[in-house]
């Protein structure tokens, strides 16, 4: 079955900032769309937007043509899972208990033993199941991003969101974690990230989106995307672009 998140139209301001201005996407379950552009360009911004925290003073975000806007709190949270980019204090919480949290929208009264097979299903597809009783303060880098990813998969979304999920993450880390991102787009989510690294975008993405300034600079297949003379345009520094390895050089 086809789902499809559209973004239409939307223009977002804080006060005199306009943080989007106009933005339109699409984008399918089975595909990985990478939001990139500078600092301040509205990533974050156009995440909110799509997790349904943040309502567009104009345009619409529709999920399988419904409005995410006109949907309860609770609704869109069993859509959307989000993935932030850093984790509030936990405290002294178990992985368990803490991936147990994403099943909030389906949860009524105390957890039933379906909720409790979502949270292990959840910890298996990131490879967390050994560690489901450790304290989530004792967990390496890279084994808390995909704790923090369990817990949005926990709540069974059509749509993930991840704001820059390799941003903390040293190098083994950082690829461990996108090959999850493509696990997800593989088992059929609609994955969209923002990504400040462009390499990462080129090779971890099937659709790219630059934005600046709250504007799309240009969105489709990354190829299309990342031309030389866009990238530097954008981000004000001239790069080279090795397309046989998806490979992008800043020049200095
Ligand atoms: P990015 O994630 O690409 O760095 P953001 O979406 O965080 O961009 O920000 C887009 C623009 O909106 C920036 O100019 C930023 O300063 C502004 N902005 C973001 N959040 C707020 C806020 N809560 N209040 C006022 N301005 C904000």
């Amino acid at each position: 079955m086809v789902i499809e998140i559209e973004v239409r139209g939307v223009k977002v301001y804080y006060k005199s900032v306009r943080a989007l201005d106009g933005v339109s996407l699409s984008v399918r379950n089975g595909e990985v769309l990478s939001i990139i552009g500078p600092n301040g360009a509205g990533k974050s911004t156009l995440l909110r937007v799509i997790n349904g925290v943040l309502k567009p003073h104009v345009g619409t975000v529709l999920i399988d043509k419904t409005s995410l806007h006109d949907l309860r709190p609770r609704d869109v949270a069993r859509k959307v899972g989000y993935v932030p980019q850093r984790l509030r204090a936990t405290g002294m919480l178990t992985v368990y208990d803490f991936v147990m949290t994403g099943r909030r929208p389906h949860v009524s009264f105390a957890p039933t033993k379906e909720d409790e097979e979502k949270v292990y299903e959840a910890l298996k597809v990131v490879r967390l199941s050994d560690l489901a009783d450790r304290a989530l303060e004792e967990l390496s880098g890279g084994e808390l991003q995909r704790a923090v990813i369990a817990r949005a998969l926990a709540g069974e979304p059509e749509v993930v969101l991840l704001d820059e999920p390799t941003s903390n993450l040293d190098l083994k880390y950082q690829l461990e974690v996108l090959s999850l991102v493509r696990s997800l787009s593989n088992r059929g989510l609609i994955v969209i990230m923002a990504l400040h690294d462009l390499t990462q975008a080129y090779r971890a993405s099937d659709k790219i989106l630059l934005l600046n300034s709250g504007k799309v600079v240009a969105v489709g297949d990354p190829d299309e995307v990342l031309r030389p003379d866009l990238i530097s345009k954008v981000y004000g520094v001239p790069v080279i672009i090795i397309k046989e390895h998806k490979i992008i050089v800043p020049l200095f």
